[in-house]
Formats: structure tokens, sequence, C-alpha cells
């Protein structure tokens, strides 16, 4: 199974410090659901994996969570591509829960659901905690510079990033990426 895990705030939509609270304010960055649907084409199973915090924060409830979603979702579908599963951490910082990125427990509950060893499973996003949380349980790393991730534009990566992290503009830029490079073992398995 070709599969590639996804932040979603910063990555796939553009993100806020007040916090995506609904459907409303969930806007995709351009050409972030194009690049999933290129990805989708090329064989890659896509699933996310996101801090919500603000639900632990009492800022927004499940189902305007689930609302954002299905917004995400049909228009991705417009663009003929799709979302597997999306993995969420639900709780506040201070709650102490093991799937709060860079915590590596979504990770451990993508392997789980989907009966794969996720070494080598390509992890995007526009933190630092998102790599890291991947780098965790083998994952190859890769930064885009979208959303937080524009701070590190134009200047090599702090020593705090996982070793051979790559950079990309944007998710457009690292779906051409993954499209264009030689097939790796694991590809071909
Ligand atoms: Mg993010
Ligand atoms: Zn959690």
């Amino acid at each position: 199974m070709k599969l590639v895990i996804l932040d979603r705030d910063g990555t796939i939509n553009a993100d806020s410090d007040e916090y995506i609270k609904s459907p409303e304010e969930w806007q995709p960055l351009p050409g972030a659901l194009e690049a999933i649907a290129r990805l989708n084409h090329a064989g890659w199973h896509v699933v996310v994996a996101s801090n919500q915090s603000g639900l632990g924060r009492g800022l927004f409830d499940v189902g305007s969570l689930n609302a954002m979603h299905a917004k995400m979702h049909k228009l991705l579908s417009a663009h003929g591509g799709r979302i597997d599963a999306i993995f969420y951490c639900p709780h506040s910082p201070d709650e102490g829960c093991n799937c709060r990125k860079p915590l590596p427990g979504l990770f451990e509950q993508i392997a789980d659901r989907f009966g794969v060893d996720l070494k080598g499973v390509p992890v995007v996003g526009d933190s630092l905690r998102d790599v890291q949380a991947g780098a965790v349980v083998g994952c190859e790393p890769h930064l885009v510079l979208s959303g937080k991730g524009a701070e590190f534009r134009g200047r090599p990566l702090p020593d705090t990033f996982p070793a051979g992290t790559r950079v990309h503009e944007d998710l457009a830029a690292f779906a051409d990426y993954l499209a264009t490079r030689p097939a790796a073992p694991r590809a071909a398995a």
C-alpha cells in the first residue's frame, strides 16, 4: 500500500492563530486539493493526522469538525481526489495524551487501522511537531513552507528537525517531488 500522511492546517487548508472553527473558516490552500488528487491518481492513499486542540479548549465541537471535514471531502471529490481517513487529537495540551503531535499516537492509530508499518511512509506538515511525530515511527519527513512553515523559508532547518527532512514550497511541490523521483524499494513492495 502506497500511503502518505498529511497534516491538515497549514498544509491542506489555510491556518489561523484563532483556530479553524467552522466550515466557513476551512479554506483550502491554492493547489492543495489538486495535489491530493494527483497523489491519488499516482496510486497513493492519503490519510490526515491533525492536532485539533480547539476541541479540548472548547472553541468548537465535534459536529463542527465533522462539518469542516465534510466540506474538505466534497471539495476534494470535485477535483477527483480522496482522503481515506482523518485521524485527529481532540485534546488540549494539558490533558497529557499520547496523540497530540509531536507524540506519535495518531501515527500508531494509523498503523493499527491499516495494518501497515509506517517505516518510510512520507509524512508532510508545516510544523516541526508534524515531522517529529512521524519520525518517531520511522516516517520519511517532509516540511512544507505553507502555513507555519513560512518561518523556515530561505534558511537552513534547525537541528531539531529529523535528519533528512526535505523541504517543499507547498503540498503541490511535494506531490511533484513524489511523482518524479525514482521509485524507492518500499514503493515496489
Ligand atoms: Mg499544521
Ligand atoms: Zn490527544
